[in-house]
């Protein structure tokens, strides 16, 4: 997948902990072969060169995270969109160069791009496009699976403390280290990685960043990013990035990339009809490196069923009366702190890393 994962855990024995981190990386590697598009032998591949003229059989746990990338798209109006392959290669993010592609060739492209193409057929489990050419990209998807597979392993085990990440794109925190709440994260400025432009702490909750400053070319001083318009084949402008907070790293994955190309306003119509999510965008302000926030929660109609419900009541808080809101005694729900932390609190901040017990295996 092209993402270095990394894996901090705590725990009373550090040989357990380093042998379930072994599992941890082998099923990294395992849905690597499995997804990657660079890797003509993956299932992935096998499936972009036969759906065409066949129907392919596809392994049950991909069968189902196709299903749920095909859903994302239809409840973001195909905002996140698992066959923008094609754009991306057009637009020369995939192994190439960058370049500006004419309307016509971005035209000529788009006929071959769009879940609608997608065919899944549950009963046999398997996998049809209706059009020649089309390709699937679990990029924005993937890496949050991976997490949660992760996150799966880990519990399995009785593992209790850690923090799984997949580069910067997904991450969840399990746990807290021993004696903290919750994992401290740092959001990087959008401009400059080496400052913090929000230290958040977090529990039992995954968090995915959809940026402008992961993957860019720059053309004639403007910067194209790697993150595609799937209804105009173009890169979005005007986003510098779009975060999520989810119950799984998959959605969240797949919701930063859509949040990040739907922008504030349609992402909060989206938010309106849905459960346990929090997003935070960083937009452009102005000319200059300056950035501003929003911070949407999604409607929690019922927060005693919902998991993440002490969250928003604690983010609202801080939003409206900035009242002081009582510490939770429970280490068990999940968390998330300081979300609507003040640009002069966190900036002096550096990124900072979860020290513990690091494995370093790959
Ligand atoms: P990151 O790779 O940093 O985690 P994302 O999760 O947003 O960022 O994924 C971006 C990747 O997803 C791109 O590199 C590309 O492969 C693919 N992609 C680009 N635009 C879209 C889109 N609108 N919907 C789905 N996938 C996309
Ligand atoms: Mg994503």
């Amino acid at each position: 997948m092209g993402t270095e994962f990394t894996l901090v855990t705590y725990g009373e024995d550090a040989q357990y902990l380093t042998a379930v981190g072994r599992e941890v990386f082998e099923e990294f590697d395992r849905l690597d072969a499995q997804m990657s598009i660079y890797n003509p032998r993956s299932e992935i591949s096998a499936i972009n060169r036969n759906a065409a003229r066949r129907s392919v059989r596809v392994e049950p746990k991909l069968f189902k995270l196709l299903v749920d990338a095909v859903q994302h798209s239809q409840s973001t109006d195909g905002a996140f969109d698992a066959t923008a392959g094609p754009l991306m290669k057009t637009w020369g993010f995939f192994r190439g160069k960058g370049r500006v592609p004419t309307d016509s060739e971005i035209a000529r492209v788009l006929r071959r791009v769009g879940y609608r193409h997608l065919h899944l057929n549950e009963t046999d489990r398997t996998i049809r496009f209706d059009v020649q050419g089309i390709e699937l990209d679990l990029g924005a998807i993937g890496k949050g699976y991976a997490v949660d597979r992760a996150v799966d392993i880990l519990r399995y085990y009785g593992v209790t403390r850690a923090l799984i990440s997949s580069g910067t794109s997904s991450l969840y925190a399990l746990g807290a280290p021993p004696g903290a709440r919750g994992w401290s994260i740092s959001l990087r400025n959008p401009y400059d990685a080496e400052i913090a432009a929000n230290v958040i702490s977090l529990r039992n909750c995954s968090l995915s960043t959809s940026g402008n400053y992961e993957k860019f070319f720059e053309l004639r001083k403007k910067t194209y990013a790697h993150i595609l318009n799937p209804t105009s084949g173009k890169p979005v402008e005007d986003m510098l990035a779009a975060i999520v907070v989810a119950p799984r790293a998959c959605d969240g994955d797949a919701l930063s990339t859509a949040f990040y190309v739907l922008g504030v306003e349609r992402s909060r119509k989206y938010l309106a009809t849905r459960g346990n999510l929090i997003a935070l965008f960083y937009l452009p302000l102005g000319s200059g490196r300056r950035f501003r926030r929003a911070i949407l929660r999604s409607a929690s109609p019922n927060p005693a069923k919902n998991s993440m419900g002490a969250v928003f009541a604690r983010i609202a808080n801080r939003q409206g009366t900035r009242s002081r809101v009582r510490p939770r005694r429970s280490d068990e729900g999940p968390l998330l702190e300081n979300f609507s932390a003040t640009r002069k609190d966190v900036e002096r901040q550096r990124p900072n890393t979860n020290g513990g017990f690091a494995l370093a295996l790959s």
